[in-house]
């Protein structure tokens, strides 16, 4: 297992997209034959051109894809439409199709779990232990490792794809989802990304899967565009390989940059980390032992503990930059704060000054030249951004606002994010990763059950006064 995944990692090259791309398609093609099934309910109906009346209620979007491609724009009317094949899109698609309600993923990418296969490093594995990150009706297989490798979990939710013979359009990027006024249905303009045909899907019920992770984050930094070097988001990051002997710069020190900075040293790079503010780090091991017993102490009493065992662990080690937050990392987390880093050797490698520590950027002077907020500065050949990502909901989906702040988040907190109005539903943004995504995908799954079983076989609403009277 620890070879093939090598090989496949090795087969991942940065910035090479064909290749990665390539990869991706074998797995199309087997969904393509796993899926064919599943798709006997879309009703596809030619294009139906309406009148002046109609039209108003459409989007520009819409209007300007009519115009330019009116011959060629199918119709396809689905009950539920899933938006984003990741790891909460598949999760919803099998809850629904566990309860027999039919729906199609849309996914821009050309394979699914996108972010899995071709954003994420070479050396990642699950974060949390595996008990923590299995998706609704499908544990980990037990002689899976506690911290399942990147290459596995993909196997795993390759499986999952087939096991619940998910439905999946691949190359489908939504453009536009909005309301019909007149019908109370979604509508959803589709870009075929391959051939660049653009389709409409209708729909009552929208679950929006597109990731909180939707589009890497990089923070304005003065002169940033003049860097002579080079410089990426820690998504488009593979590994080291090509790196030994350079002065890299790694900035943010969440999961994904204290890791990547431990692997860019493995690789011979020399290394430095921006750590901007107060951070908690802890093993692996620790926080696997701090979740467990949060299912049965209150979170005062698990952080007390988890900062004992991290004192005793790493001692105090502020005087190599790396100051803890007076909060504990589980009230800080409950708060939106900042997620606890998990250590994977960086700061054994920190405490041996094999990976310096910096405070936070101040701009770049000129050539490779980087100034930091204290004043120091130093030379760089990269710097690698792993300062987050943003969700891209706004982008397409126009009638949000009951649901999404204007940072493309839920309004309500957890547990309340999960659900809009007219059939709006949102998988995957409550900041509580995978164990998040199983929660939000069941709750949606039975919401539309509930909610069509309550109209009766006719589609009436009869029902559904009783049916909110049984939820309040
Ligand atoms: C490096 C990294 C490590 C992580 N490790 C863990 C971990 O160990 N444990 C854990 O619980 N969580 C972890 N997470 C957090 C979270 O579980 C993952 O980000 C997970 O992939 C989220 O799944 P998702 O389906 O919500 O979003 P994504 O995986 O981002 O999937 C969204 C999909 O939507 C598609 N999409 C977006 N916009 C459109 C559009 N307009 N039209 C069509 N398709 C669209 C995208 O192409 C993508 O395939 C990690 C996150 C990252 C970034």
């Amino acid at each position: 297992m620890g070879n093939e995944w090598r090989g496949e990692s090795n087969n991942r090259e940065r910035g090479t997209e064909v290749k990665r791309g390539s990869k991706c398609r074998r797995q199309v093609r087997s969904n393509v034959v796993n899926n064919n099934e599943g798709e006997q309910w879309l009703t596809p109906s030619e294009p139906s051109y309406e009148g002046e009346a109609e039209q108003k209620v459409k989007s520009h979007t819409e209007r300007n894809i009519n115009r330019k491609a009116k011959a060629s724009v199918m119709e396809i009317e689905v009950p539920v439409v899933i938006v984003g094949a990741g790891p909460a899109g598949l999760a919803t698609s099998a809850c629904l199709n566990k309860l027999s309600i039919p729906n199609l993923v849309l996914e821009r990418d050309d394979c699914h779990a996108s972010l899995w296969r071709k954003r994420t490093y070479d050396r990642l594995k699950l974060h949390l232990g595996k008990d923590f990150c299995s998706l609704p009706h499908m544990p980990f297989p037990s002689d899976f490792p506690t911290f399942v490798p990147r290459i596995d979990f993909l196997r795993y939710l390759d499986s999952y794809v087939s096991r619940f013979k998910i439905s999946i359009r691949y190359n489908k990027n939504v453009e536009s989802a909005y309301v019909d006024h007149n019908t109370g249905k979604w509508r959803l303009i589709v870009k075929d990304t391959a051939s660049d045909a653009v389709d409409v899907y209708v729909s009552e019920f929208l679950v929006v899967a597109s990731g909180e992770n939707s589009e890497g984050y990089v923070p304005k930094v003065e002169g940033l565009q003049r860097f002579e070097g080079e410089y990426m988001h820690c998504s488009n990051y593979l590994n080291g390989r090509d790196m030994y002997g350079k002065n890299v710069l790694v900035v943010g020190c969440g999961n994904s940059g204290m890791e990547i900075a431990y692997d860019l040293s493995n690789w011979g790079a020399n290394t430095s980390i921006v750590v901007r503010g107060p951070v908690h780090f802890f093993t692996k091991e620790m926080v696997f032992v701090g979740m467990t017993l949060l299912k049965y102490l209150k979170i005062e009493r698990v952080d007390k503990l988890m900062m004992l065992m991290s004192k005793l662990k790493y001692g105090d080690m502020s005087k190599y930059g790396l100051v803890r937050p007076k909060d504990g990392p589980f009230a800080l987390k409950r708060k939106g704060g900042t997620t606890p880093t998990i250590d994977v050797g960086c700061v054994g490698r920190i405490k041996k000054g094999e990976i310096k520590v910096f405070p936070a950027l101040s701009s770049i002077k000129e050539g490779k030249t980087v100034e930091f907020d204290d004043g120091r500065d130093a030379e760089f050949d990269i710097i690698i951004f792993a300062t987050g990502y943003n969700s891209t909901v706004l982008k397409w989906l126009k009638d949000y606002r009951e649901l999404f702040n204007s940072n493309g988040m839920p309004k309500p907190g957890f547990p309340n994010h999960w659900k809009g109005e007219n059939g709006l539903y949102c998988a995957g943004f409550s900041r509580r990763g995978l164990d998040g995504i199983a929660f939000d995908a069941q709750r949606i799954a039975n919401d539309i059950s509930m909610t069509t079983t309550a109209r009766g076989p006719d589609g009436d609403d009869a029902n559904l006064a009783s049916l909110k009277l049984i939820q309040k």
